[in-house]
């Protein structure tokens, strides 16, 4: 690391102590954009990482709501506005106890550089609360989502910011929110994304993530000339990304043999059809019911209480559940056991160590904020169409998502062969060429836009 990225480092530790999940983010974006910092004084010169690792605005707030008892409940709602030099604030809304003020920052940052790898005009931020949803009925969490909406509505608008959702938020959140901001402001626009189809959603955004991570690893294979025909993949989660990555692997040959939820893993050494993804699908997005009730129902699969699905030998892996979910034991374990490709459905799923022994084993590695971008792209495009009133088709969102992932890709690809020196004919580190792309746009519009 050089003078300048050790001290802005050191820097930022001070002043975001107890955020250890903001810090590793900034960590890993700081100690790859280094040799672009190095060619270019003008980033140093305009204090360009010490303003892009601070948040234009940061809002907290108390969310009264009453459960079905009639008892009061108080929630911290939370939306943390990072960045818009390239465009309105845009990233999604997180509903979990573990939400707190770092995790936040640290998935706002790393909105900045994915919603700048999109090339749309998207800036970045991110929200939530630690409320639960689980095990709520949908009157409290439609009360819920009322009391954070009529907070959150006098900071966000279809210019100014526009979140969606995240973990814990699906459409049905989704619907509560945006009709608590209509009937607030009295106008019906593009504020949120993620929307019910029949009013202002876009074909493919529930589908956007999972199968933009899936077509990113198909670039990724291509340039080995190679692709996900016959593959076994080992896949965690089983919310909305998880399932949808399943799906589109599934059209394409592969054969998933894992999903899991925050309390275990099931293993289907068979592959889990389309059959059985649709029975999965009712029961996390209809019953809501637990991952482990896949191994009762169909017979040969095991279910791993209290485990994560990394000890399961595999071809390809896609963590799509949160963040940290494999260490640095669990990376060299996948790769012992012959993985070659990790594409990232979740946000920082990897922690620093995993990330370092996936690039010492010179896999295919495909970061989430490149690997997973096809969501917020898409959203992006669902922008576009509420703007102009317009309903495309499935198959023209879904060409356009597999074009900005194909250049994703290549940017990524591309920025990493430029900049970063341990690049081989046979190794990209993805990990660098993301950072940089996503970095050089956002910090250029800072410079042009003078010092706000
Ligand atoms: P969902 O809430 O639909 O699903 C989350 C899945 O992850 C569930 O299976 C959940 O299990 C599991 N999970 C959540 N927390 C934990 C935990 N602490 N330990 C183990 N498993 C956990 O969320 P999404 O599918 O939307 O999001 C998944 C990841 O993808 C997140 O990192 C999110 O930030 C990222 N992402 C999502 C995008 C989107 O468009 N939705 C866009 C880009 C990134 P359980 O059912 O038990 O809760």
């Amino acid at each position: 690391m050089s003078d300048y990225t050790s001290r802005v480092l050191e820097q930022v530790r001070a002043k975001n102590a107890g955020e250890p999940e903001f810090l590793q983010a900034v960590q890993e974006v700081i100690s790859t954009i280094a040799p672009v910092l190095s060619a270019n004084k003008k980033y140093e010169d305009n204090c360009i990482l010490e303003r892009i690792t601070e948040p234009e605005r940061t809002i907290i707030f108390r969310v009264p709501w009453q459960d079905d008892k009639g008892n009061i409940r108080i929630n911290r709602g939370f939306r943390v506005e990072f960045n818009s030099a390239i465009g309105p604030y845009k990233g999604g809304l997180r509903f979990h106890p573990s939400v707190n003020l770092g995790i936040l920052k640290f998935l706002g940052f790393e909105q900045v550089f994915k919603n700048s790898l999109t090339t749309l005009a998207m800036g970045g931020g991110k929200g939530g609360s630690d409320f639960d949803p689980k095990g709520k009925s949908d009157m409290e969490v439609m009360r819920f989502c009322q009391s954070f909406m009529t907070e959150l509505q006098r900071h966000i608008g279809p210019d100014t910011d526009v979140p969606a959702g995240d973990i814990g938020v699906g459409g049905r959140e989704i619907g509560y929110l945006f009709g608590q901001y209509k009937r607030l402001r009295n106008e019906f626009t593009g504020v949120l994304t993620g929307k019910a189809l029949n009013w202002g959603g876009s074909l493919i955004r529930p589908e956007a993530t999972g199968y933009g991570c899936v077509y990113f690893a198909q670039e990724m294979l291509a340039t080995k000339n190679d692709d996900l025909q016959g593959k076994v993949c080992v896949v965690s989660g089983s919310g909305n990304v998880a399932q949808y990555l399943v799906e589109k692997l599934n059209q394409l040959g592969a054969k998933v043999v894992t999903m899991s939820d925050s309390n275990g893993y099931i293993f289907d050494p068979e592959g889990i059809n389309a059959e059985k993804l649709a029975w999965v699908m009712e029961l996390k997005n209809v019953r809501r019911g637990r991952i482990r009730e896949y191994a009762e129902h169909f017979k040969g699969a095991q279910y791993f209480e209290g485990q994560r699905p990394w000890s399961v030998p595999c071809d390809c892996a896609f963590p799509c559940a949160t963040q940290n979910e494999i260490n640095g034991q669990e990376a060299a374990t996948l790769i012992k056991n012959g993985c070659k490709l990790v594409a990232e459905g979740a946000n920082m799923p990897t922690d620093l160590d995993g990330i370092n022994n996936y690039l010492a084993a010179k896999i295919l590695y495909g970061p989430a904020k490149a690997a997973n971008a096809g969501g917020v792209a898409t959203s992006g495009l669902e922008m576009a169409q509420n703007s102009q009133r317009l309903n495309w088709t499935s198959e023209e969102v879904d060409a356009k998502l597999h074009s900005i992932m194909v250049n994703i890709h290549r940017n990524a690809y591309d920025h990493a062969r430029e900049f970063s020196g341990d690049c081989t004919a046979d190794f990209t580190n993805y990990v660098a060429g993301a950072n940089i792309a996503g970095f050089v746009k956002v910090a250029d519009a800072m410079i042009d836009q003078g010092l706000v």
